[in-house]
């Protein structure tokens, strides 16, 4: 008779496949703690959500297919993988292969970090008080994972916006690259970028230079054709009218007025996008230059994900490291 409390053993691993989420994006905080209350319920729900298989990939190095989660008291889970099989003693961690696999923290406090991550509610002290973290630093480790996920997601699906019957303004942005921890600016840094006025889709990226060699190709590669282009004067983009994607493209004028008041044309929206994405960065002072680029697909994957963040970063880490599903 095994000992545990929960087995899958039954489970015939072909049958399983990617199942709809829970909805937890709708889940109140009170919903959300019940679901990870005592370690039991914790695991079925990571499972439930596909972020801890219900069994492991493989058999046992014995051969044998026939796995249980028994009770192991000096895992920080509590349980682990066994093997059934008569004499065959071999175990194996519940996170083996898995986005918590190397991690010391306990899975509660990873998934709540995901839960408050994903609104948005990402201070350090914040954090760290309802999340029960010994470190800051590791909050940083764990901020730096999530936004290698945003990463990971714009590398499978690169953002691409606009479209015929679409407006886009784009704009490239000074930010200046400061060393960490000290206030000396070290040297400018271009961010190009543009926003999809319809949808508030965005693509942001650095940039080394703002010659029409650096941007048309980032312009052709994020911007649909047949979008219509909005932007200054800049001469980099003189070339974007009769040039490929054929783009319909207007400026405004800058140093004359922030609204062509002919053509109405204006870029408000992508120096508002800016100021957001600044002010944030202002939040974390002292982020490392290394950490610019990941915390532009961060910027970019909020915008993209603004309605269900949780369920698309669940599913965006099971992309990751699938693990087996119920069906
Ligand atoms: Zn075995």
């Amino acid at each position: 008779m095994c000992r545990c409390s929960l087995h899958y053993s039954q489970i015939n691993r072909l049958t399983m496949a990617v199942f709809p989420l829970p909805k937890v994006d709708d889940m109140t905080i009170r919903e959300w703690s019940t679901c990870t209350d005592t370690i039991e319920n914790t695991i079925q729900f990571a499972q439930t959500l596909g972020l801890l298989p219900v069994l492991p990939p493989t058999p046992c190095p014995n051969g044998h297919d026939n796995w249980y989660l028994g009770k192991y008291s000096r895992s920080i889970d509590k349980y682990q993988w066994r093997c059934r099989e008569k004499n065959c003693k071999l175990t194996r961690s519940l996170r083996d292969g898995t986005f918590f696999s190397n991690s010391k923290l306990e899975l509660q406090q990873i998934l709540d970090l995901m839960y408050y991550w994903s609104q948005g509610v990402d201070t350090y002290d914040f954090l760290q008080r309802q999340c029960n973290f010994g470190s800051k630093s590791t909050i940083a480790d764990w901020k730096n994972f999530l936004r290698d996920v945003c990463a990971e997601h714009f590398l499978r699906h690169p953002a691409e916006i606009g479209g015929v019957g679409h407006v886009v303004e784009i704009d490239e942005s000074s930010w200046t690259k400061r060393k960490f921890n000290r206030g000396r600016v070290i040297k400018n840094q271009w961010v190009f970028g543009g926003i999809d006025r319809d949808t508030r889709e965005c693509f942001a990226v650095l940039v080394e230079r703002r010659d029409a060699a650096t941007l048309l190709p980032i312009i052709q590669q994020h911007v649909r054709p047949g979008t219509t282009i909005l932007s200054d004067e800049w001469r980099a983009y003189h070339s974007l009218q009769n040039g490929p994607g054929g783009y319909i493209h207007q400026t405004v004028n800058h140093s004359l007025h922030f609204v062509d008041p002919v053509t109405g044309v204006h870029t408000q929206n992508i120096e508002n996008m800016w100021m957001c994405a600044k002010q944030k960065k202002k939040r974390m002072m002292g982020m490392h230059v290394s950490l610019l680029d990941t915390y532009l697909m961060e910027f970019m994957w909020r915008r993209r994900f603004p309605e269900r963040p949780l369920e698309n970063l669940i599913a965006q880490i099971f992309e990751l490291y699938p693990v087996l599903k119920l069906e």
